[in-house]
């Protein structure tokens, strides 16, 4: 008998997930069942209502990868996507503080300057400066095996104000959280292990950009936008990725080997194995009802909600550094926005020679004012935030509002050791219900690749033992 395997959640985690076991184990039955009508859920790629961009692909959330990690790269290059990756052409980002704009220090590594002779004046104070150019040798002894806050490691190595005014925002974008709240093993690993080296972080830090190419592209995305990837997988998974099927609950049949029977809006399904590729509130409720603890626990997951705004204006009215990528705003600013991307610097085939496009995001763990706006008064507060940094009055040509409820992981210290325990408490309770994504190392595309990937060998191996 085929071995059937179900997938939940057609995100990139999902589609991965699908994919390995599509092309890896042909001889497998893999369907991915996706709730909404489309494919990707927060790649999203569209036009903009605008009669000159009106052919130009912009995201509308993620919109690129990291490719010092090699996981999204690897399946682009697998997919024949290579020939199409772009990577930013303006590589330097500036940082809105004390109402003023200033370029981060080059070389940072998640905003820890590494030479204090690149600190734009008036960053951080003079006792600072002589903190980033020492070595960086923790104030307090750091555990050297345990986790502990990005917040404590770095003000403990470089102090209060490199902590707040430049890796809080930095680190704070990745995923709308308080840097002084989240785990460093799973956010700023780099920074954990060069704080842990007898030298000290500073000095661990600089040997490894040393060895490091400072032209090699950081990021990439496909040129037509992430959505290209989305669509290179569902093609090759053809009829086995179904749209509009949600999934409502999970148990377990009668008898030994026993299916699990997957509840949909269409009706019931078996599979030997299902891969719960959801954010974590839903996975919580799927999983509740056959493990209460691990139900429980999943629950406790935090999310921030973000959105996104997509603001074109015509480039008579503003004209953006072509050398800056964009901006983050530090949180002591009161302003909405948390970042500002320049899409024609970042991406040379978004350099309209009419238009100037920016991607405005906002919303943060502690910051949920956006979900108390109606569309049109965030576009509007949004609007207002561009006028006081980058003094753009004028009415835009098109805007694209984005929003991200609940989109965001947050990872708290000992990270890992939930995730061990949840790995731990379904394998006695529900062996085949594995759980994957953002939920589990990371909220970033190569993150969720590698573990829709991980998902895809464990059911195969779950399939072949049932088989055996
Ligand atoms: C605004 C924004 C910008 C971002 N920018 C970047 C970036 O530039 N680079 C980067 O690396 N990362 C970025 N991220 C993070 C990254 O996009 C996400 O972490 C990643 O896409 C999550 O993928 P996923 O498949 O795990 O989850 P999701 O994308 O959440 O996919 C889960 C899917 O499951 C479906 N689903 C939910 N419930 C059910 C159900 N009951 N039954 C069936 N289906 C269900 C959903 O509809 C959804 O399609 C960004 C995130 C956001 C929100």
């Amino acid at each position: 008998m085929s071995r059937r395997l179900l997938v939940v959640g057609g995100g990139i985690t999902g589609l991965t997930a699908g994919y390995r076991l599509a092309v890896d184990n042909p001889e497998l039955d893999v369907t991915v069942l996706e709730a909404s009508p489309r494919a990707g859920g927060y790649l999203q790629t569209g036009l903009l209502e605008d009669p000159v961009l009106d052919e130009l692909p912009i995201d509308a959330g993620a919109d690129a990868f990291l490719v010092r990690v090699p996981w999204a790269r690897d399946l682009c290059h697998e997919l024949d996507l290579a020939d199409e990756l772009v990577s930013p052409s303006a590589r330097q980002a500036s940082l809105w503080l004390d109402g003023t704009l200033r370029p981060l220090p080059t070389p940072n590594v998640l905003g820890v300057p590494l030479d204090p002779a690149t600190v734009a004046d008036g960053l951080l104070e003079p006792e600072d400066l002589r903190l980033v150019a020492g070595d960086g040798i923790p104030a307090v002894a750091l555990d050297p095996s345990a986790d502990a806050s990005v917040g404590s490691v770095v003000r403990a190595c470089v102090g209060n104000r490199v902590f707040e005014r430049l890796v809080d925002p930095l680190l704070g974008g990745v995923n709308a959280g308080r840097a002084d709240d989240l785990s460093c093993e799973v956010m700023a690993p780099q920074l954990l292990g060069a704080a842990r080296s007898p030298d000290g972080m500073l000095a661990g830090l600089r040997r490894s950009v040393a060895g490091t190419d400072p032209t090699a592209p950081v990021f990439h995305s496909p040129r037509g936008g992430m959505e290209r990837l989305v669509d290179a997988l569902t093609s090759v998974l053809g009829d086995r990725f179904q749209t509009g099927v949600t999934v409502t609950g999970l148990s377990r049949g009668d008898g030994p080997n026993a299916r699990w029977l997957v509840s949909t809006s269409t009706g019931t399904q078996a599979a030997d194995a299902v891969v719960l590729a959801v954010p974590a509130h839903i996975a919580a409720d799927l999983v509740a009802s056959i493990d209460a603890g691990a139900g429980t626990l999943l629950a406790e997951w935090q999310h921030a909600s973000v959105a996104l705004a997509t603001i074109a204006y015509d480039r008579a009215d503003l004209e953006v550094d072509p050398a800056q990528s964009g901006f983050l705003v530090g949180r002591s600013e009161g302003l909405l926005m948390t970042a500002c991307s320049f899409a024609g610097s970042k991406w040379a085939h978004l350099d309209h020679p009419e238009r100037t496009v920016l991607r405005v995001s906002c919303g943060r763990i502690d910051d949920t004012r956006p979900n108390g706006f109606s569309d049109k008064a965030l576009l509007e507060a949004l609007r207002g935030d561009l006028a006081t940094t980058l003094g753009v009055e004028a009415p835009p040509t098109a805007v694209r509002l984005g929003r991200f409820p609940d989109s965001l992981v947050q990872f708290p210290v000992g990270h890992s050791d939930r995730i061990n325990q949840l790995d731990g408490l379904l394998a006695d309770s529900a062996p085949g219900v594995l759980v994957a994504g953002s939920v589990r190392t990371g909220v970033g595309i190569p993150a969720c690749i590698r573990s829709g990937t991980e998902a895809a060998r464990q059911a195969t191996e779950l399939a072949t033992e049932l088989a055996n």
